[in-house]
């Protein structure tokens, strides 16, 4: 016998209802590409969206037709992302700061039809047009523009198509499972692969990631999302701000630490969420404005591990709670964010420090297991140290990835993430690297992460990365590269001394290098494959 309940499809355009008829009047505050802020709300955010999904029907898309995004974090994109998916479209969202080669290859494997730009983005459009035959509408996403216009032949204007529709748009009733956005892992080895969210999946993580053990979103909340629109979704929260019916307030091109304390301070932010290289960047500008960031509550951190000085100086000077979360592209992204249980309470102050550090546990909706390295799919102890091979499965975790037709997954149905890490009882994660990035010495593991944040803890390091060097003996030793802060005297011994009594002697760095800049990657993360190119041999000697 089956319930006698309603069914009503899981939907992206019903987000965009509900906010509009529940939240109509909520700010959505949208840096633009020019610098200057637009004050809009979800009532006209929907209307807009709508008249964007008229005017990609009269340019003859239909269901399931890619449109391409490569823009900031503004009204604009939000609007069409409503619009693209809500009308059975499919939003790739592709990340700017790939390499030519890499977009242009993105771009044809997706068969993108129509490609949304912001004005900063025209010379990467008009550098890689040549190679992307199948792209046939290049949108910007504004006013018209003479500049666009003269460089790009035929580009058509998003404002100027908008003044053409109406409002009125009836959303399709799709099947659930009908695919709604699709993005590209980083590719830092091989072509990039798309993971292909769907419009079930994506409302299933949206309810995780609000509840409160996860962001605790409300429609009290004013939301920064810094991670961008093209890194996983902006982590979903585009969606999620919708369902609760919270303000958003959208960075555009301004990443920098000083435009985002600017952007807490005025539009009174009560959570922000971004990569530690970020918040590295806003605690320097918010210490040298000397602001106490008085609205902000929460900073969600992810992506890489959150360094425990940055916890603390998030609670300690701003008395703001860092919600230390943990996923990737294949897991939509949320696999886990680090709430504390009732029983926790009675712990020391220092203990809870240690935990809220490690990376969280699972909502509802998505399962862990940690397995051993060498068998695949043998299951470890969840004793809060046994490390091993990273598994998850769940509504919104990958199956297979876009286009490849074959199973992304172990045999007996999880998804190996490539990190490495501990389980405890709770299902705390506590991750000790990528497997790529572990260092082996002498047979020994070493975790690459560790070493950088007790680094990054020397009040005279602002960034660091520890990288596994070749090493005659030991095959591998572990080297560290670091920015000093500004004025730092810090010397090579001074921070391997720094070490000493906080890990095993064995594990302590055999050099470091003082750089200027650590390269990042699009997302912000720091790519130690390309450091490793370059300071893998400094132990062999010449
Ligand atoms: P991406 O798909 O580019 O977002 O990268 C996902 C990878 O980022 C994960 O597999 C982890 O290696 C890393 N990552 C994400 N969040 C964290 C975190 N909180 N701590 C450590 N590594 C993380």
């Amino acid at each position: 016998m089956q319930g006698r309940m309603m069914f009503q499809p899981l939907l992206i355009s019903s987000l965009i209802e509900h906010a509009a008829r529940y939240h109509g009047d909520t700010a959505i505050i949208s840096k633009n590409t020019d610098g200057t802020i637009t004050k809009t709300d979800w009532t006209h955010v929907a209307e807009n969206s709508k008249r964007f999904a008229n005017a990609l029907h009269a340019l003859g898309l239909k269901q399931n037709d890619r449109v391409a995004t490569i823009a900031w974090n503004n009204h604009r994109h939000l609007e069409s992302w409503y619009a693209i998916s809500g009308s059975g479209m499919i939003c790739h969202t592709i990340n700017p700061r790939l390499f030519p080669e890499q977009l242009i290859f993105i771009i044809n494997d997706a068969k993108d039809r129509v490609i949304l730009f912001d004005k900063t983005f025209l010379p990467l459009i008009t550098g890689v047009k040549a190679h992307i035959p199948l792209v046939e509408h290049f949108i910007c996403l504004g006013a018209f523009d003479q500049d666009v216009a003269d460089a790009l032949p035929d580009v058509k204007f998003y404002d100027t198509l908008l003044a053409e529709q109406s409002t009125e748009f009836e959303w399709p009733l799709l099947d659930e499972t009908t695919a709604s956005s699709l993005c590209y892992t980083s590719g830092t080895t091989g072509n990039p692969k798309g993971a292909l969210y769907s419009h079930r999946s994506t409302i299933l993580h949206t309810y995780a990631i609000c509840l409160p053990d996860s962001l605790n979103l409300s429609a009290h909340d004013i939301m920064l999302p810094v991670v961008p629109m093209f890194h996983v979704n902006a982590w979903g929260t585009p969606y999620a701000a919708a369902m609760v019916g919270c303000t958003m307030v959208l960075p555009g091109p301004s990443l920098d630490g000083a435009s985002l304390v600017q952007l807490i301070d005025e539009f009174k932010v009560t959570i922000a969420l971004g990569v530690p290289t970020i918040w590295q960047g806003l605690l320097t500008a918010a210490k040298q404005s000397g602001t106490q960031l008085n609205s902000l509550k929460r900073t969600i951190v992810g992506g890489s591990a959150c360094p425990p000085a940055m916890m603390k100086a998030f609670k300690d000077i701003y008395d703001c709670e860092t919600i230390h979360a943990w996923g990737m592209t294949e897991t939509s992204p949320l696999g886990t964010g680090n709430q504390l249980k009732a029983k926790h309470d009675q712990l020391s102050d220092a203990e809870k420090f240690k935990l809220r550090l490690s990376q969280g546990r699972p909502p509802f909706g998505v399962d862990l297991r940690i397995t051993n390295q060498e068998k695949g799919t043998h299951q470890l102890a969840r004793d809060g140290h046994t490390t091993g091979n990273l598994q998850i499965k769940g509504h919104w975790i990958i199956n297979e990835y876009f286009g490849k037709n074959e199973s992304a997954l172990t045999t007996d149905g999880w998804f190996d993430t490539g990190d490495i890490a501990a389980l405890n009882e709770d299902g705390f994660l506590f991750l000790s690297d990528r497997a790529k990035d572990l260092i082996k010495s002498g047979g020994e593991w070493i975790s690459s992460v560790e070493l950088e944040n007790i680094a990054m803890g020397h009040p005279e390091i602002s960034m660091a990365a520890v990288i596994a060097a070749n090493h005659p003996k030991w095959d591998e030793r572990p080297v560290v590269v670091a920015i000093k802060t500004t004025e730092s005297q810090i010397t090579e011994q001074d921070l391997l001394d720094y070490y000493i009594d906080k890990i095993a002697k064995w594990q302590i760095p055999d050099t470091v290098i003082f750089v200027e800049a650590i390269p990042l990657s699009g997302t912000g993360k720091m790519l130690k494959k390309d450091l490793r190119e370059k300071f893998g041999d400094v132990l062999l000697g010449s």
